[in-house]
């Protein structure tokens, strides 16, 4: 979509005249020359005022300057007139060459008048011009002298005219000018022998013919300035010309137009590891989530996990502590309502999208947590928990997780699959990252809606048994589920990973399940090595759309990779 922003400023530099002429004259002649010089001059004048056109591009969010950005000025048919860069310092500028201006004292565009000089004539001549615009048209006949010898005003429409012209005055040269509009322009002509036979004619003739005879190009009085770059909208707007014009352009960058969700974090570590200390409030050095760097990094919405470690916490404590996180969660989104706010339903992420709120949803990320019993699922879904998460790396009496020997050949029990068919029913995700071969081929049987998996990677790059194999995606995909791709090194290569190594897991779902499956699920705070080279922490998503833009990626399938995907999953299950 293209939207009309920025503003404009015109301003009007000192006219283009050239008084050169006049003073080559001056102080040599009597007052006569000097009129008739003068006379001469209006009427040879020709401007040739350029318009020059600067701005500034800007990004609007963060005010920074769009290095970038590539400026194109064209007429109202579209017709390219200019273009050019930014340079270091945001600023650019274009000119446009104009051999005429239609302004006080210069050259006119309304119309224009023939020199009939040096055709004699005796008794009677005729004037021709032309006029462009319809309105008053006074024309003058002065004597060398600087005397009126008659004038009449005429109202014209467009067109192309002769006035007759009888002998007035004395022998010898005359000095016809045509007015309109401000304007004048002045000829000579030879008056062979003096007489009075009636001067100007009281009535001229309709429009000779309808095609203007006129010298000057047609200005232009607008133009359209695109402003477009890689990473950010394109912005159009209409900027008046009179001699030069400003235009101050706030681009929006891609990102930052998007809505964008992230589908695993795990800052809950963080806050029990440092004993409840850490404020999502506060901007941290350590670490990878706080609420400045969320919002640094464009981020929408996210999904906090509660993940409760099976070995940590004692058997029948992992349903009471998931809640106690989710608890401690809520009340770091009361401490900060003015930025963040948790949500049960897609339109209750609409409603803190128009108030520039980061909206969390909640994920029990492992089974373990209901404690085999359907009413704590329940207790779950009540408290506004949205996603489950079947298995963490540990496997519960109902399913088998991925890291478990038994993943190609055990899957969902029958109280598993009860599970599966209560959360369908509830309106909860089912989330298969963690969980194993069999265990993710029953739920695809099992359950009616599309799942998810919110943070893995693709097998076919990287041999883990957290990613998923190529039926999986097809699974995945063909239910018009989508997968969260991970940034957590070791899923993305054996090495040190990079950006570069997220966006090949992206090109590689893409190319197996297609553009409408991939979403991202970083896990960030889920993981203590160093995370991938360009995605230190939440601040950086804004890296992963200029990466995939420049991959050449469609600005349609970027946004449906930052939160388009999840979001139709997220409609269709939590109504
Ligand atoms: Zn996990």
């Amino acid at each position: 979509m293209i939207e009309v922003r920025g503003e404009s400023h015109l301003k009007r530099p000192g006219g283009a005249r050239s008084p050169v002429g006049l003073s080559l004259l001056r102080g040599r002649a009597g007052p006569a020359l000097a009129l008739l010089a003068a006379l001469l001059i209006a009427g040879r004048e020709s401007v040739a005022a350029d318009i020059t056109v600067i701005g500034t591009v800007r990004d609007r969010n963060r005010g920074h300057v769009v290095l970038s950005a590539v400026i194109k000025l064209v007429d109202r048919s579209g017709t390219m007139i200019g273009s050019t860069s930014v340079n270091a310092q945001g600023q650019w500028q274009v000119t446009i060459p104009v051999t005429g201006i239609d302004a006080p004292g210069e050259v006119p565009k309304t119309f224009s008048l023939e020199q009939n000089y040096p055709n004699p004539f005796n008794p009677s001549t005729k004037i021709p011009f032309a006029v462009t615009t319809a309105g008053i048209v006074r024309v003058a006949v002065h004597n060398i002298l600087g005397q009126l010898v008659d004038a009449r005003e005429y109202d014209l429409r467009p067109g192309s005219y002769f006035i007759d012209w009888r002998t007035k005055g004395s022998a010898g040269a005359l000095f016809y000018s045509i007015e309109m509009n401000g304007h004048r322009l002045t000829k000579k002509m030879i008056q062979l022998d003096g007489g009075n036979f009636g001067g100007l004619g009281g009535s001229i003739p309709a429009a000779a013919t309808s095609s203007y005879r006129l010298s000057m190009p047609q200005l232009l009085d607008s133009c359209r300035v695109i402003t477009s770059s890689l990473v950010y909208e394109t912005d159009t707007m209409t900027v008046a010309l009179v001699d030069s014009a400003m235009v101050n352009v706030l681009l929006e960058s891609v990102h930052d137009r998007a809505f964008v969700i992230d589908l695993h974090n795990d800052v809950m570590e963080v806050i029990t590891r440092t004993g409840y200390a850490y404020q999502l409030a506060d901007r941290h050095t350590s670490d990878h989530t706080d609420i400045p760097r969320l919002r640094d990094g464009g981020v929408d919405a996210q999904v906090f996990s509660l993940w409760v470690s099976e070995k940590n916490y004692p058997k029948g404590t992992h349903f009471s502590t998931a809640m106690k996180f989710l608890d401690t969660l809520k009340a770091q989104a009361a401490r900060n309502s003015e930025d963040l706010g948790f949500v049960v339903r897609s339109d209750s992420v609409d409603a803190l999208a128009r108030q520039k709120k980061i909206a969390g949803i909640f994920v029990v990320e492992g089974g373990h947590c209901i404690e085999d019993k359907l009413e704590n699922l329940l207790a779950f879904y009540n408290a506004g928990v949205r996603i489950m998460t079947i298995t963490w790396n540990n496997s519960t009496s109902w399913a088998v997780s991925a890291a478990d020997s038994r993943t190609d050949v055990v899957g969902l029990s029958d109280f598993g699959k009860q599970v599966i068919r209560t959360m369908d029913s509830l309106g909860m995700i089912i989330d298969i990252s963690h969980v194993g071969r069999k265990t993710v081929d029953d739920i695809l049987a099992t359950s009616k809606n599309p799942i998810v998996a919110s943070h893995s990677g693709a097998y076919a790059l990287r041999v883990h048994s957290r990613n998923l194999t190529d039926s999986q995606i097809r699974g995945i995909a063909q239910r018009g589920g989508v997968i969260g791709v991970v940034f957590y090194p070791p899923f993305l290569t054996s090495g040190t990973a990079t950006l570069d190594h997220v966006l090949n897991h992206i090109d590689y779902i893409k190319s197996i399940g297609g553009i409408d499956c991939i979403a991202l699920g970083s896990d960030f705070d889920g993981f203590s090595s160093a995370p991938p080279t360009g995605l230190k922490d939440v601040s950086q998503f804004p890296s992963i759309t200029s990466a995939l833009l420049q991959r050449g990626y469609s600005r349609e399938d970027v946004r449906k990779i930052l939160g388009e995907n999840f979001m139709r999953v997220f409609r269709a299950v939590c109504k």
